[in-house]
């Protein structure tokens, strides 16, 4: 028989969730994620994935991954300290250090673990990490696995962050202090205040964290939020992720050499769960080259992020104060923005509504994630549909 205990648990709080509206029921996808996406049988302008510069679905890139496959199978076969770290992926390592300006990566199986490793293997309970309050959930994590003492500090806010870091480091109560930041906050777009972060860090000698899943492929022409304001040397542990801009799977930290030295022996899913598959490093290695080869997409991504933003605030939406591409649409009202998000739905767009808890209540919205592989055409007829749906739900 099974557990009875658990089956009330899981009823109760599942049903509590659909009484609240907070249930998430996921349509899957059905082909590939591109700028048009077909969801039950319904062909749908995609302004909702994290496939900044429309590598994905790229012919390049499959090629490489189909190459992979040939030589190198499906699976790396064991954990990356027997004999699981193939020569694709030390290639990506090389190639990320190169991205990043730095001396060496390392690379997770996600963008996800590989905050809970990195965070976890270089801190510990003697010491502690001033976090950003909105920073991503794998940071939250980490931090939490580390066992340090978790200092969260307003959002962006300089003063705080400075008291906080005089307070942890002239206490005598730590070993170590790290400050720790999303490069880009995904909800609003707006980016963090590194060159403050940096110098505050100097000051109190604090090891400075960068999580850029966000601003990898897209700040600093693609180099991301630490190239953009000049700092690779003086951010310690600059994070990524191979699964928006580049448009794969994995995660990656850069950093000094003794670092990366460190984290292959001490961050634990390097060390007991098997790395991405030959078709995953090898198609991320060639997003990597194409980033530092050219900017155009990422070139393309800015067009088509303006573009909308202009689109929608010449409608009179309020886009908020994003300084990237991603475009939140706030609308206010928590059911008002699932309204809103279904109602683009049947007119053809699909816009995710994000709400309380994911952002402040009231301040429900629906973002828009424009890529670089989005025409004009789409996102005019993605415009046109906010106008419609806007003036219908008399938001505009
Ligand atoms: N950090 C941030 C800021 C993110 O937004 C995300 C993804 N939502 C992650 C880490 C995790 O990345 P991945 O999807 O590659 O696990």
């Amino acid at each position: 028989m099974t557990s009875k205990a658990l089956d009330n648990f899981l009823n109760e709080n599942i049903a509590g969730l659909k009484d609240q509206g907070l249930y998430n029921e996921i349509d899957p996808v059905q082909g590939a994620n591109g700028p048009v996406i077909q969801l039950n049988g319904k062909d749908l302008i995609n302004l909702s994935s994290n496939n900044y510069l429309g590598l994905a679905t790229d012919e390049s890139l499959k090629e490489v991954a189909k190459e992979a496959v040939d030589s190198h199978g499906v699976g790396a076969g064991a954990v990356r300290t027997i004999n699981g770290t193939l020569d694709l992926h030390i290639e990506l390592e090389k190639k990320l250090a190169a991205f990043k300006g730095t001396e060496a990566a390392i690379s997770y199986q996600s963008g996800f673990n590989c905050n809970m490793a990195a965070i976890s293997a270089v801190m510990d309970k003697n010491d502690a990490i001033l976090s950003d309050e909105l920073n991503h959930a794998s940071i939250i994590d980490g931090c939490r696995l580390s066992k340090a003492k978790i200092i969260r500090y307003n959002h962006s806010d300089m003063k705080d962050l400075r008291e906080k870091a005089k307070e942890a480091t002239e206490s005598g109560r730590y070993n170590k202090v790290m400050v720790i930041t999303d490069g880009v906050f995904s909800m609003d777009g707006d980016v963090a205040l590194l060159p403050e972060i940096v110098e505050i860090a100097e000051e109190f000698d604090l090891i400075t964290y960068v999580d850029d899943a966000h601003g990898s492929g897209v700040l600093g022409k693609g180099a991301g939020t630490v190239k953009h304001f000049g700092l690779e040397d003086k951010v310690d542990m600059q994070m990524g992720t191979l699964s928006k801009a580049i448009g794969v799977i994995g995660g990656y930290v850069a950093g000094k050499a003794n670092l990366i030295d460190w984290l292959k022996v001490r961050s634990r899913p390097f060390l007991f769960s098997t790395a991405v598959s030959p078709a995953d490093a090898a198609a991320s290695t060639k997003a990597v080259d194409m980033l530092m080869e050219s900017t155009e997409l990422n070139e393309r991504l800015w067009e088509n992020g303006n573009y909308l933003k202009e689109g929608l605030k010449k409608l009179g939406f309020d886009i908020g104060n994003s300084e990237t591409p991603i475009t939140p649409c706030i609308i206010g009202d928590e059911k008002d923005a699932q309204k809103f998000s279904k109602r683009l739905y049947e007119e053809g767009v699909y816009a995710k509504s994000i709400v309380f808890p994911t952002v402040p209540k009231g301040t429900g919205r629906v973002r828009n994630m424009p890529t670089a592989a989005h025409t004009k055409e789409m996102l005019d007829e993605a415009i046109a549909a906010y106008g419609k749906v806007g003036r219908e739900m008399g938001l505009i």
